[in-house]
């Protein structure tokens, strides 16, 4: 087998994820044989650092010893088992973990089986528990401007980027969008908040919930806040009740240089949704946690009709589970947080560098993501494909966002792997200009 013969069989019978798959008429398909750190290798032996952790969610690197491990004794135990009246071992360790690890005050984890689906949950709770508590007009949920919680319908509906939004208009949910902080600025973090009590002022009966992306909104293009920002709206959202939903399904596990991004500005959202680096990257499994407070809502007799009746076939899959909890053992025992900071010092210093390339706007990090935004270069030049195309041909796989490229590199990465990633991301800028 090799990568072309591979590329041509693929053509023949898939339709890839977020793709003009006419591209690949020029774009070359890239078939992976094998992974190991944080390198992809290819069929015909090129090696790629994969400098996106696999689209954000490969923490300790591609198949870790550890996980394997763990991954395989589940294997010969329980593979999956219908988790309504029935549990296991697994989920259960890792609700208790999860509810130990995250903010003080969430109690409860509701699982699910992807980002989009835990934001899915997420929405009818909050709605429903407002229900519950006899209050009839909170249809609208509120989310940031350049915000993106997912590409099913509800999760578009919350989202912001016109790119995957505006095909599907007439289908969605009517929502209102608020605006983000235009920067890393504490004045703009709270010219944004007092811009959400004003709508809260004349709205809040009508508003179920606000989600957001706490401090790094990640396919609005790595854009980037300060965390007064979720203080602020934690303390609006109290005072109005509302729901507060963080969307962590990115930031989660220690990207933003805490386990958890709300824990940077110590606050405790209503729901907390984590999915992505919940299992390593190395299974589908998502899930929300939620207070006792909403929880006690859903709690009476099942005639008062109260219940959440909402269930996906693999909720709380065993085999996914065993991975978030090997995941988990890593952080544990291994100091992950703290290592982390000395790796997004040394990313920090050599992102400096990209100020002196005259087409590099700006550049940003929030812990463990850099991002570089180049000049307005029109779209029709599709000048992130020639970064892509660059990196590949130099072994670094970058996957930018329109005009920013980002790093977002999996935990294990070396210091001379980080050279290497961004070496080639310069040279590639450099090549543009
Ligand atoms: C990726 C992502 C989602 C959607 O998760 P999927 O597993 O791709 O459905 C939701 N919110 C954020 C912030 C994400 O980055």
């Amino acid at each position: 087998m090799n990568n072309l013969e591979l590329k041509q069989r693929d053509l023949d019978v898939l339709w890839h994820p977020c793709t003009q798959m006419k591209d690949h008429e020029t774009l070359p398909l890239i078939p992976i044989k094998k992974a190991e750190g944080v390198y992809l290798e290819d069929f015909d032996g090129n090696r790629y650092i994969d400098a996106i952790s696999s689209w954000w969610v490969n923490l300790f690197g591609h198949t870790n010893k550890y996980i394997n491990e763990k991954l395989k004794e589940q294997l010969e135990t329980l593979e999956h088992v219908i988790l309504a009246g029935f549990t296991h071992e697994q989920v259960v360790r890792l609700s208790e973990r999860l509810v130990k690890l995250t903010p003080e005050g969430l109690a409860k984890c509701f699982y699910s089986d992807n980002g989009s689906s835990a934001i899915e949950v997420a929405l009818k709770m909050s709605y429903h528990a407002h229900l519950n508590d006899g209050k009839k007009d909170k249809n609208y949920f509120v989310s940031l401007t350049n915000s993106y919680h997912g590409e099913t319908l509800g999760a578009l509906s919350v989202g912001d980027v016109q790119l995957y939004k505006d095909t599907y208009k007439p289908l969605l949910l009517e929502t209102i969008q608020t605006p983000v902080p235009v920067d890393m600025s504490i004045e703009a973090a709270k010219k944004a908040a007092s811009e959400f009590e004003l709508l809260c002022k004349s709205r809040s009966s009508e508003i179920s919930a606000l989600i957001l992306e706490p401090l790094v909104q990640g396919a609005g293009s790595m854009h980037m806040y300060h965390e007064e920002f979720l203080v602020l709206v934690r303390e609006i959202c109290n005072r109005y009740d509302i729901h507060l939903i963080a969307d962590e399904v990115m930031v989660g596990f220690g990207r933003t240089g805490e386990l958890f991004a709300c824990q940077k500005a110590n606050i405790t959202p209503d729901f907390l949704i984590l999915s992505k680096g919940l299992t390593g990257g190395y299974l589908p499994l998502s899930v929300v946690l939620t207070t006792n407070e909403i929880y006690a809502k859903f709690y009476c007799g099942y005639n008062e009709h109260k219940a959440f009746l909402h269930s996906h076939s693999y909720t709380g899959n065993a085999l996914a589970c065993a991975c978030a909890n090997a995941t988990l053992d890593i952080f544990e025992n291994e100091n992950i947080i703290e290592k982390n900071r000395v790796i997004a010092k040394v990313m920090g210093d050599k992102l400096e560098r990209f100020l002196e390339l005259e087409n590099v706007k700006s550049i940003r990090q929030t812990g463990m993501i850099c991002a570089i935004e180049l000049k307005d270069y029109p779209a029709e030049l599709r000048i992130g494909l020639v970064v892509y195309n660059y990196g590949l041909q130099n072994g670094v796989l970058l996957r930018p966002l329109g005009n920013v490229i980002y790093f977002m590199p999996p935990y294990i990465i070396t210091n001379e792997e980080i050279d290497k990633v961004m070496q080639t991301a310069y040279d590639a800028i450099k090549s543009i200009s």
